[in-house]
């Protein structure tokens, strides 16, 4: 038996409140590249202001759920979904819907930094004047600030702010990712694996920016990392082989999970 929440973890204070408004809902969701059968019968709620994990063994098909939510494979070829997924009610692939205007609903951090080839002021405006907000020099300058602020890294680059993105340290090119992607306005963030290209202290500053974020935000974050995941997120769920077999609060998950996997899983990942 596991004492893990006793004795290895610290927890977020918060813990997953089922009545908090449901951002993303997911129905009976199965999925396929060509043959292969990456997603089964997969249902489960993502609450707003609560951070989510998505837990489990590469190639379980986290990746992919991230990419159902905001329609990433309709440019997969020999994709295909059934089942449903309501962003805010509203079905993600019902006939009226626009994918890009719908992608603008998200914000997607990688696991990678990626910045633009631009100045670190450009990455932020970007997307926002695509978006077709911000045009007035005055507008942008504000944005810039703001986004940079709330990602934690304005007093770090206010000085060079037209200076490459690409420059930076890995841990501020993430949080310049963060900004960007806050700079859209988007309801939902979806990281997947944000920290595992960067080193521990710059993963503790993203981990404080998501717990902020939280409070704005649902946020749905695949990490390999169950320390991580206790500290951050109030909900966690596993996913093995495609399925979904738990999803529940964080402390009750690591304290007492339901599936032999589950617990196989954790151990292997704590022992
Ligand atoms: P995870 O993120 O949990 O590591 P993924 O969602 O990336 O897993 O992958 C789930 C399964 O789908 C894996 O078996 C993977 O090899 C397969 N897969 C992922 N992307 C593609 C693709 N573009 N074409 C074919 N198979 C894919
Ligand atoms: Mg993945």
């Amino acid at each position: 038996m596991f004492d893990l929440a006793a004795k290895t973890l610290s927890f977020s204070p918060i813990r997953h409140d089922p009545a908090r408004p449901v951002a993303l809902s997911a129905r009976n969701v199965d999925f396929w590249y060509g043959e292969k059968h990456a997603l089964k019968d997969v249902s489960l709620d993502v609450h707003e202001n609560e951070v989510t994990a998505f837990i489990g063994p590469s190639g379980c098909g986290k990746s992919t759920m991230l990419k159902c939510y905001n329609r990433m494979h309709d440019i997969t070829p020999g994709a295909r979904m059934t089942g449903r997924i309501e962003l805010f009610g509203e079905d993600v692939n019902a006939e009226h819907i626009d994918p890009p205007l719908l992608r603008r609903r998200f914000g997607w951090v990688a696991q990678k930094p990626n910045p633009f080839p631009f100045s670190i002021r450009e990455n932020i405006v970007y997307g926002a004047r695509i978006a077709g907000f911000c045009e007035t020099r005055a507008a942008q300058d504000e944005l810039v600030e703001r986004h940079l602020r709330e990602a934690g890294l304005w007093d770090e680059v206010k000085d060079r702010l037209n200076s490459p993105g690409t420059e930076l340290s890995g841990g501020q090119q993430q949080r310049l990712c963060i900004a960007r992607a806050l700079a859209t306005r988007p309801d939902v963030l979806l990281m997947d694996e944000p920290c595992s290209a960067i080193d521990p202290i710059a993963s503790a500053r993203v981990e404080e920016l998501i717990a902020d974020l939280r409070r704005e935000h649902a946020i749905v974050i695949i990490t390999h990392n169950m320390e991580q995941a206790a500290r951050i997120a109030q909900k966690t769920a596993y996913f093995h082989l495609g399925a979904l077999l738990e999803a529940r609060d964080t402390r009750d998950l690591f304290a007492d999970p339901r599936t032999e996997e589950t617990r196989t899983y954790l151990a292997g990942k704590f022992g």
